[in-house]
């Protein structure tokens, strides 16, 4: 994730980008605080796409990705009252 925004903040320095790039493109680099992160090397790059999705971050980030929510509740509320779901999802019994 890292290596597609540039945000620090997103890169554990986890190195399986590292591991997984086949063209050995992608070196850890220390920062000004002592941390690695990632580093593409563009004259070596293939543009596979290996290390974007081998990253940790980018598959939480899908993972948190909602297309479409709905909310519902039932519109009388001594139903609601009796229920966790907001009575959404009852069965008649
Ligand atoms: S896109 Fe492929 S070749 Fe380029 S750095 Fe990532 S894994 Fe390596
Ligand atoms: S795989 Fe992702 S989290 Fe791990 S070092 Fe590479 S960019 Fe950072």
């Amino acid at each position: 994730m890292y290596l597609k925004t540039g945000k620090k903040s997103q890169c554990s320095g986890c190195t399986a980008c590292m591991a997984k790039c086949p063209k050995n493109a992608i070196k850890m680099v220390v920062d000004e605080e002592g941390f690695r992160y990632p580093e593409i090397d563009q004259d070596k790059c293939i543009h596979c796409g290996a290390c974007y999705q081998i990253c940790p971050n980018v598959k939480k980030e899908e993972a948190n990705t909602i297309s479409r929510a709905y909310g519902a509740k039932h519109k009388n509320e001594q139903e609601r009252l009796t229920s966790r779901s907001g009575r959404c999802f009852c069965s008649t019994v």
